[in-house]
Formats: structure tokens, sequence, C-alpha cells
């Protein structure tokens, strides 16, 4: 499937600049198995990169200037490397200027370059296209000037260019899109940025995605009041047990025994956080014992937490995790990335995805007069230079 792309971004690459692109890099999206809204909240999270990427071809220029093509909106921007750069009214430049931006107050020396990229990762879905997009402009542009920067600091860069952007992220997205191996699932503290392997070995189910094909305008303004709600609750807890230093040390017994001291919807919040660090937790102990039903039963409980006591789920979200729970082939399913929309993430018994798939699918345009559409996944290798 990349190789197309990969094809198709080179000949772009050399109609519209007439040379063969120096570097060729290939930047994952992301799923994240189990532990939502939780990388901000400085839990465990257990995400992979996956085989939908954004492939990007580069060459330097001599100059002092920076041309750079996107491929898929047929738009193109010049950025000027003498000058200061300035959010721009045009959001998908922002990622790279963000990125741009970042190398230079790291102190990074790098000259002008041509650039096109193009994706098969959906937008705005919750794969994380723009995390995708951050860390394939560092390493393309790290990659161009010998520029040595670790991942884990090109997994930051990523950050903070999105948070100059307008979106106060955690690190999970980069993270992953940079540290992903195929096959195996990352559980990143992301709290200290450790970080272990596990296989992800799925045995008789596939996983695939539904996407809902809606975002609600929420999205943002509920993100935000989450984080400030999270933080509330902490600080509760904090001058309740001086010893805990973050949600991961507070046992649910410890949080249940000062439910009164806290406001209804920000014990709700924490309540949430503190359950799902420890289903991480579990997850990770059920995917190595090869106990996949429990992974999917963990999975539900993440959805209803999400949907009823974090509150970022919707309609149709809801929806798709309710039908997934009466359904036989479904083990396990819930809403992926931010809420509000975008996709659930769901396991199937093998042999009944096409069955599931019509299912859903007609089902969904009934009561929602919406198209569904389905990703199969593949783990795969994190930010690659082909
Ligand atoms: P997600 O990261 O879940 O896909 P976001 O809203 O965080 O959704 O990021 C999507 C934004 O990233 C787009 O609005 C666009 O600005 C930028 N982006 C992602 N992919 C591309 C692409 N192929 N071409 C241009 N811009 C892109
Ligand atoms: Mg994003």
């Amino acid at each position: 499937m990349n190789d197309i792309l990969i094809q198709d971004t080179t000949a772009f690459f050399e109609k519209s600049f007439g040379s063969s692109p120096q570097k060729t890099v290939l930047s994952p999206g992301r799923i994240n198995i189990i532990g939502e809204h939780i990388d901000y909240n400085d839990g465990y999270v257990l995400p992979a990169a996956i085989d939908k990427v954004i492939c990007f071809a580069f060459e330097k220029n001599n100059s002092k200037k920076s041309k750079i093509i996107a491929i898929d909106l047929n738009e193109e921007f010049e950025v000027d490397l003498t000058q200061e750069v300035q959010l721009s009214d045009v959001v998908w430049t922002n990622y790279i200027l963000g990125v741009i931006k970042q190398l230079q107050d790291n102190g990074f020396s790098f000259e002008g370059f041509n650039c096109v990229f193009s994706s098969n990762i959906p937008v705005g879905s919750g794969l994380s296209s723009s995390a995708a997009l951050e860390c394939g402009m560092l390493f393309g542009i790290a990659a161009l000037f010998d520029l040595t920067i670790a991942k884990k600091d090109i997994a930051l860069m990523g950050q903070k260019a999105e948070h100059w952007v307008g979106i106060n992220c955690g690190i999970m997205d980069q993270f992953s899109s940079v540290h992903g191996i195929e096959d195996k699932v990352i559980k990143l503290d992301c709290n200290t940025l450790e970080f272990e392997y596990h296989d992800a070995n799925f045995k008789d189910y596939s996983l695939i995605l539904m996407d809902s094909n809606v975002k609600h305008s929420l999205f943002t303004s509920e993100y935000n009041t989450r984080r400030l709600e999270c933080e509330e609750g902490l600080l509760i807890i904090k001058n309740h047990f001086p010893e805990i230093k973050s949600f991961r040390d507070c046992t649910e017994e410890q949080l249940l025994s000062i439910e009164d001291k806290m406001n209804p919807t920000v014990f709700k919040r924490v309540h949430y956080v503190v359950k799902e660090i420890n289903r991480v937790i579990k997850a990770c102990e059920a995917l190595d014992n090869g106990n996949i039903e429990l992974l999917g039963a963990l999975l539900f409980e993440t959805h209803y937490g999400l949907s009823q006591e974090y509150a970022v789920s919707c309609a149709e979200l809801d929806m798709l995790v309710d039908t997934a729970k009466e359904d036989d082939s479904v083990i396990g399913s819930r809403l992926m990335g931010g809420g509000f929309g975008g996709c659930t993430i769901n396991l199937i018994k093998k042999g009944c995805e096409n069955e599931v798939k019509r299912k859903f699918s007609n089902l969904y345009l009934d009561t929602f007069g919406i198209e569904l559409k389905f990703y199969d996944v593949k783990i795969s290798n994190g930010t690659t230079l082909l």
C-alpha cells in the first residue's frame, strides 16, 4: 500500500523540482490500545505505530528559504529561515513552522530545503496525522542536514510544535510515531518516558478501526476542561495523601475515601483516571498471557468510563460500542483518541470481519445517515528513513 504512496510522492517531487529527492521519510500514524486521556495525566498508555503513513521527499536547495508542498491539499508555502517564524492563518503550515521554530530554539542549524509530502492517514480521525506530520518533518530535516537528534527529543520537539499550534497535547502521539516497532505495542510511562515493548499478538482476533466520520466541535474546549478538572482533583488527593505525587500512586480505595471532599464532577473524572491506569497494567498482562478475551473486556470498561465518567463520548461512538457489546463476534470495543468523534478500536473474531462490517455500516447509516468507514490496521515501524 505504501509503495504507491512513495512512488507518487517521488514523482511529484521530480515534477516540481526537476531532481530526485535526497532523502525520503515515512512517518506513521498511531493507535492506542488502552490508556485513553492518560498521557497528560502522567500514567501509562499502550500505543503502537501503524501502517498508515505520511511520505516526505526532501532536498537541500542551497538558499535560506524552504518550499513545502502538501500534495493532498494541492497547496504550498515558502518560509524565509532568516526571519522569526510566526503563526499563519493556514493551519497545516503551522505544524511545519512549529517544527522549524523548535529546531531553531534548540540551536540546530540548517539551511533551505524543498519538500513535498503526501499521506494515507485519515485526517482528524484520531490516528494522529498531526504527530506524523511533525515527526516526519523533524526526522527529514535532521537527516538532510546531518543533525544528531535522539528519537525522544524528536518526539518532545514534535509535541512542543503542536503546543505552539494551539493544542495542549500529551507526549503519546509523537512518541509512538517515532518509537513504533512492527508487531509490538509500547507500554509508555508518560511521567518518566521510560518504555517497554510487548508483543502485539491478538491471536484469533483482528484489530479493526471504525471511523464514525463525525467530529463534534466540543473537542478542544472539553479537552482543556478535562485537563483542568484532573489538575484540581489531583491537588485534593495530594492534600489528603502527601505521599502521592501523581495519579498512578493513588489507589481506588484512597480515592473513594475522599470522595466527599471533591465536587462530584471532578470525582468522576479522577475516578476514571485512577481505574484506567490500572487497566493499562492489566491489559499488558492479558497480552503477555495471550488472554485476548480479557483485553477485550478491558476495552469495553474503558469505553464506559470514557462515556459515563470522563464524558468525552457522543451518541455515534456510544452506539457503535453498544452494538459491539451485543455482538458475539466483537470481544472488545472503545472510542479511541480524544473523543467526541473519530474512531472506535475493535477486536473482531477472525473470519467474521466482513459480516461485522456489513452489519455495522447498515445500522450506522440507518441511525445517523452517515457512512461508517473501516481501517484494518497493522502494527508497524515508527518514523523511517528510506
Ligand atoms: P489527527 O491528528 O487526529 O489526524 P488533528 O486535528 O490533530 O487530527 O490534525 C490534523 C491536521 O494536521 C490537519 O488539519 C492538517 O492541518 C494537518 N495535516 C495532517 N495530514 C495532512 C496532510 N496530508 N496534508 C496537509 N496537512 C495535514
Ligand atoms: Mg492530532
